[in-house]
């Protein structure tokens, strides 16, 4: 059995996958809002020793821990970019590992979300697409030529940052003009609320009296079906940064499709609509045409699923080729392979391969 975690800046999610059964067959969710630095890691592995004990598993039987992070990951020294838990070049799986006493295998989660839904999700049958993971931040993937692209520096999938998107909010990351704080969940979120204080008499405002002024997405989906203006308008201006990006994208690497993920996804096609809409708008009708903007399918799951997939193939001898050709880390995802890897592989192998390292 292999344990995905897939660690956010709100939740972490736990998930427990059996090879037999082919799926996640237990799931758990931790809070981390609040922690910080080591105390990150040490809140996962409480939780995941009380998680285990309380389905009736054991330690011994994880044969390997797949871990989803937010923020930039250095994956091949294995080191942490990202301010989010404090952490500024944590070495993450050094001390995961000291909790643990097993490797954690460390892969950024908006990567980790695109493996997933290449391997179970939306992306299954496409040789080639984008995927944009709408959370706390706006994460992404590209796939080309049914391979996970990672780029020179293993750094190519931070469609939140960069360029000049937007002109009325500075990110998180310092830079100003970022799509991550307008068209992320939380900005998205922001938006409306910015919104109501604008219009006190809206119907936005008046919902978000209703939810004591925790408005979220998902509370904004019965107004978006309505097709109310002030909802609607909100979105459209939260939304307009992604779809610049997506247009520019599909003008760069003409991608069989657009997959759109994270919370913001529960509102469905009026949201996959408001997107292809600006899309169309800002790219030439021969691209916009051929690329599908698509819904991921995994939901919550694709980062567990991500995660779980790494842990996998670097814990069998895929480590090998990894190691020779670092591009083909993520090559020629296809489920049964997989699986066989994965089955195939006994406790003594494993032990072996362990030591090794
Ligand atoms: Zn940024």
């Amino acid at each position: 059995m292999i344990v995905g975690i897939d660690l956010g800046g709100t939740t972490a999610k736990f998930g427990l996958y059996d090879e037999r059964a082919m799926k996640i067959i237990e799931y758990s969710v931790l809070k981390t809002k609040n922690l910080h630095g080591e105390q990150v890691i040490k809140s996962l592995y409480d939780h995941y020793v009380c998680w285990l004990k309380t389905i009736n598993a054991c330690d011994e039987e994880i044969k390997a821990i797949g871990l989803a992070c937010v923020g930039p990951v250095d994956e091949k020294t294995d080191v942490i970019k990202d301010a989010r838990f404090g952490w500024v070049d944590f070495p993450i799986s050094k001390v995961a590992k000291k909790y643990f006493k097993k490797t954690v295998y460390l892969v950024n989660d908006a990567r980790a979300a695109t493996i997933g839904e290449k391997w179970r999700g939306a992306g299954q049958k496409l040789n080639n697409f984008l995927m944009y993971t709408l959370g706390t931040g706006v994460g992404g993937g590209i796939v080309i030529n049914k391979q996970v692209f990672v780029g020179s520096h293993n750094y190519a999938n931070e469609m939140g940052h960069g360029g000049k998107m937007q002109d009325s909010l500075t990110c998180r990351c310092g830079l100003s003009g970022c799509i991550e704080p307008i068209s992320s969940a939380t900005g998205i979120e922001q938006t409306f609320q910015s919104y109501t204080e604008e219009h006190p008499s809206s119907s936005i405002a008046k919902l978000q009296l209703k939810t004591k002024n925790k408005l979220t997405v998902k509370d904004v989906l019965p107004l978006i079906k309505m097709n109310d203006f002030d909802a609607m308008l909100c979105l459209e201006k939260a939304l307009l940064p992604l779809a610049s990006h997506i247009a520019v994208m599909i003008h760069s690497l003409d991608p069989d499709a657009v997959i759109i993920g994270g919370g913001p996804s529960a509102l469905g096609q009026p949201l996959l609509d408001t997107i292809t809409k600006m899309v169309r708008k800002y790219t030439l009708p021969f691209t916009h045409e051929l690329t599908k903007i698509v819904l991921a399918k995994l939901g919550n799951h694709a980062g567990m699923y991500g995660a779980i997939f790494v842990a996998a193939r670097k814990y069998n001898d895929y480590i090998t080729k990894i190691k020779t050709h670092p591009a083909d880390e993520y090559s020629n995802i296809n489920s049964n392979a997989l699986e066989n890897k994965i089955l195939r592989c006994n406790k003594n192998y494993f032990s072996s391969y362990l030591s090794k390292k």
